[in-house]
């Protein structure tokens, strides 16, 4: 069975090939046997194709191509001609699976796409503009290209979906309930994945844990999983709620936002590029959103850079807390995405208030691995592990899950 995953997002778009008739040994992830992916942030008018076979050969080409379903048409012709050709036709790609932002509070599970599913993600346009046209366009982009082949949506609000209502509700007005104005929370592809991983990778039954999951990469949130489900997240009605992130603010205080609207005259748009593209390390340190950049200048002695890390841990343990007490106890603690799975020294930091919960980290040195690991000590009451998030693979997961006949 091969299976497309497409990761469509406002300025960049993702994909990968798995062929599930490989084999893969039990409890490993198989690499996809193609990936490419455009992006149109780097020459206006221009996108740039990227492509690669599993098997090395790669194509890299900068095309004069503004249109989003003319890149994806671009990016998949790279399946079937040139260096990275990986199949002899399109017809053997058996399903497409797409990560779709916004499900909204209907869908607390992927599904197979229909009319209906379409109109649903339009209609949650006004809560997700920059991702879910981009979404859209994708399966719609696929449909002309790929014709009645069964496309099947994963959205990164459904693990969140079955949150209890106090988690979800925000203490505004009650017309915000009727509003839809409401906790969603986002990441949940990968918050499921890693929280299951971890079940498995500790022999353990994932409903009798209770897990704390750290996705930190350029967006970052924190999900607090107990039995299997998401009981709690850090981002909210938004991906800018919850802890400090690459560029964004994570939660401020809602009256700074009145203050500098009646002082200084900011409207919505300023307001928006501010806390979603200025601020968090990059706003913080002044030089960038990358998290090793800001370590580098913080080891040498940069004001700002040491402030912006230090401002980054303290809420990140501060929302840790808060996810701890939601769960009520404490089993595992996962880190994962690019910071969360390569910095050790967000590792330490980050569990180092937890002590009094029995949680201890490995003695020594620890680092990046090639493969998920168990960072805690031996003798630890927590398990913390460091897993890789694998979204595309969870995505083809699902699509296998929702297109084999129920036996
Ligand atoms: P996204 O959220 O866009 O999927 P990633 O999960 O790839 O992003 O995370 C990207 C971020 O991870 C980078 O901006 C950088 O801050 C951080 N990162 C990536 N690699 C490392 C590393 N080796 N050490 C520390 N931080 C890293």
């Amino acid at each position: 069975m091969k299976i497309l995953v497409l990761n469509a997002g406002s300025s960049s778009h993702k994909s990968c090939l798995f062929d599930l008739g490989q084999g893969t040994p039990d409890g490993l992830t198989p690499n996809p046997i193609w990936r490419a992916a455009l992006d149109w942030t780097h020459q206006p008018g221009f996108v740039e194709l990227t492509a690669a076979r599993e098997a090395g050969e790669s194509v890299r080409r900068s095309l004069p191509i503004t249109d989003q379903a003319d890149g994806i048409s671009a990016m998949i012709t790279t399946l079937v001609e040139g260096p990275t050709q990986v199949v002899d036709s399109l017809s053997e790609i058996d399903a497409v699976g797409h990560r779709v932002v916004h499900g909204g509070q209907d869908y607390s599970h992927s599904v197979r796409v229909t009319e209906a599913v379409k109109a649903a993600i339009r209609d949650l346009i006004p809560l997700a503009p920059s991702h879910n046209p981009a979404n859209l366009q994708g399966i719609e982009a696929i449909e002309a290209i790929l014709g009645d082949i069964p496309q099947v949506a994963l959205f990164d609000t459904a693990f969140h979906a079955r949150m209890p209502e106090a988690a979800a509700t925000y203490p505004g007005p009650y017309a915000w309930v009727e509003q839809g104005i409401r906790r969603y929370g986002f990441h949940g592809i990968s918050h499921q994945y890693v929280a299951q991983r971890a079940a498995d990778l500790l022999g353990r039954d994932i409903a009798s844990l209770k897990i704390l999951t750290c996705h930190l990469g350029n967006g970052c949130s924190l999900a607090a999983v107990k039995g299997g489900m998401s009981i709690d997240t850090t981002m909210g009605f938004t991906p800018l709620d919850g802890v400090m992130m690459g560029s964004r603010s994570g939660s401020v205080d809602p009256g700074i936002l009145i203050h500098l609207m009646r002082q200084e005259g900011y409207s919505a748009d300023q307001l928006d590029t501010m806390l979603n593209k200025e601020s968090g390390l990059k706003g913080l340190s002044g030089l960038s959103n990358d998290m090793r950049v800001v370590v580098e200048a913080m080891d040498q002695g940069h004001p700002q850079a040491t402030l912006a890390v230090e401002v980054f841990i303290h809420r990140l343990r501060r929302e840790m807390g808060a996810m701890i007490a939601s769960l009520g106890g404490l089993d595992v603690v996962v880190f994962t995405a690019g910071i969360g799975e390569n910095k050790s020294l967000v590792w330490q930091r980050a569990c180092e208030p937890f002590e009094f919960l029995g949680l201890r980290l490995k003695d020594g040195e620890l680092g990046r691995t090639k493969d998920d690991q168990d960072i805690a000590a031996a003798d630890s009451r927590v398990r913390v592990l460091v897993i890789h998030t694998q979204e595309e693979w969870a995505i083809a997961q699902a699509c296998v899950a929702l297109l084999q006949p129920v036996a």
